[in-house]
């Protein structure tokens, strides 16, 4: 099935590329494996290089060697467009020094003094990196020049809007690859597809026909290495503020006039600004904060968040969040969307499920009760594919009628044998398609919708947090949300 970008007839340019955080979690676990599929599967321009960066001192061969141990089936050929040099982004005279040694391998290499400048570090450092990039000259380049930033982009509108006026200080907007590594996954591009080439679900896609729509991310792991930055940000700003917004957007925009990133962009703006926004005791009703306590998950026990390492045994940061969101405009007027997301719940799963209004009339009643309604469900990981749920007739019996799971998935033949979002994505960055990164408006937006609700958590502290227990899939709470409107959590087949 073809998504949405049709970049993959497009040859990527020579380019050198310039990973700020070269030792660190992100490059070793995906930025590394992500490049060297796209290198093998010959996406890449045979003119490039990877040129790592960190504090730690290393030469060459050593840093081969890590991201080698980051790949399966290195190849040497691969490794050989590797280099390192150390850097502390803080120090104006270490980039000077990068210089010096990029006009050299660009020479050699050939890659036209195109640059992508890819930000996998810390956000403290997003500011003056950026800024010592011009000061040094760095993006004074014969080519392209393009910054790929990673996530979090803020922690609130405010230093959004600093950290973007920082960044629009050395790049244009369209130079600027905001990473939203849900955009980077097939079944998340596919949504687009699955509304606007079928002409079945289009005419049905809105308030007359759906009676609700729940987006679930949830996490079995915990907050793993990373419990300095995530006991700060909670799941609402870690999840919500992007990933979740982002896939609301997507099921909510209209069609946009034309295939084209700045098309696509303005129809999920749109979306992100008639969110209604909410405020005070709104909030208390429209969310549902939750933190883990012990518990099983996949049969071992798990600690709390508060018994985590590096946080705050008193932390009242949120580990879950569930929300009632309205978009407010003609076509989804009504229609609350359910979003949920947390750490350590029973199963890892990020799906999709759009629940359509009953028949007006059950002719079935008397012999099978109610009946279930017809469901949509985009699933994107694991096990990534579509599902439509229809009642039908079961043999045997005169007038049974169960749903049925019509599923359109890898393991029935049509197959999405997806790549990583990671490699997708650095493709798209590579060849300057921006449609699967956030343009700055949406960021806004997002922040916009974002802070008086984590400005309400932040004042209620420990008043109103729901203890879930590690294994569960959240507090009890959550349910009913859903039930005052007559739904529920969808949890798998009901048949
Ligand atoms: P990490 O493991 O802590 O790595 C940080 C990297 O930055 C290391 O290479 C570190 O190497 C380098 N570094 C630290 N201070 C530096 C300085 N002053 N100058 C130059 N280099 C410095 O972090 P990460 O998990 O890879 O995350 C990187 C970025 O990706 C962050 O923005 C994070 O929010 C984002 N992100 C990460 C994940 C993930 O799964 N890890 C997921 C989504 C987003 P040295 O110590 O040698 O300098």
């Amino acid at each position: 099935m073809e998504s949405l970008n049709t970049s993959a007839q497009i040859n990527a340019p020579q380019a050198a590329i310039l990973l700020f955080g070269a030792t660190g979690d992100l490059a070793r676990r995906k930025l590394y494996p992500a490049l060297y599929q796209l290198y093998r599967q010959k996406k890449l321009h045979p003119s490039f290089f990877v040129f790592g960066m960190a504090r730690r001192p290393m030469d060459d061969e050593t840093y081969r060697a890590l991201v080698a141990e980051s790949l399966e089936n290195p190849d040497e050929q691969f490794l050989r467009h590797c280099y390192y040099q150390s850097l502390d982004v803080e120090r104006l005279e270490d980039y000077e020094r990068l210089q010096r040694r990029l006009l050299d391998l660009e020479a050699s290499a050939g890659t036209a003094g195109n640059r992508l400048f890819y930000l996998s570090i810390a956000p403290d450092h997003f500011e003056p990196l950026a800024h010592h990039l011009k000061e040094s000259g760095l993006v004074e380049t014969a080519g392209f020049r393009r910054l790929v930033i990673e996530k979090p982009f803020g922690y609130d509108l405010p230093s959004a809007e600093k950290l973007n006026r920082a960044l629009c200080q050395v790049f244009q907007e369209s130079e600027i690859f905001r990473i939203d590594h849900y955009l980077g996954k097939t079944m998340v591009q596919n949504i687009e597809v699955i509304r606007f080439a079928n002409s079945i679900f289009e005419p049905i896609w809105n308030n007359r026909y759906i009676a609700g729509i729940q987006v679930t991310a949830s996490e079995s792991i915990g907050v793993e290495e990373r419990a300095g930055y995530y006991d700060r940000f909670g799941a609402l700003r870690d999840m919500v503020q992007n990933h979740l917004l982002q896939m609301v957007a997507m099921v909510a925009m209209e069609p946009p006039s034309r295939l084209e990133t700045e098309a696509i962009r303005d129809e999920k703006v749109k979306v992100l600004n008639a969110l209604r926004v909410l405020s005070g005791a709104e909030i208390d009703h429209a969310l549902v904060r939750g933190q883990y306590v012990r518990g099983i998950v996949d049969g071992e026990i798990r600690r709390a968040y508060r018994e985590e390492d590096g946080v705050d045994p008193r932390s009242t940061t949120e580990t879950y969040v569930a929300a009632k969101i309205y978009v407010d405009n003609f076509r989804f007027a009504h229609v609350p969307f359910f979003v949920r997301t947390g750490k350590r719940l029973r199963q890892k799963i990020t799906e999709i499920v759009v629940q359509f209004k009953d028949v007006p009339w059950n002719l079935y009643v008397k012999k099978s009760g109610r009946l279930e309604p017809n469901r949509l469900i985009i699933r994107i990981q694991p096990d990534e594919g579509i599902h439509l749920w229809l009642n039908t007739k079961q043999g045997g019996d005169r007038l049974r009628i169960a749903p049925v799971d019509m599923e359109v998935s890898r393991f029935t033949g049509i197959g999405f044998n997806s790549p990583e979002a990671y490699e997708l994505l650095l493709y798209d960055a590579l060849i300057g398609d921006s449609t699967n990164f956030t343009r700055w408006d949406e960021v806004a937006a997002s922040w916009a919708w974002i802070d008086p609700i984590a400005k309400r958590f932040k004042e209620k502290g420990e008043d109103g947090l729901k203890f879930y227990p590690a294994g569960s899939m959240g507090p009890e709470l959550a349910d009913l949300l859903l039930s005052k409107e007559g739904l529920h959590w969808w949890e798998g087949t009901q048949a």
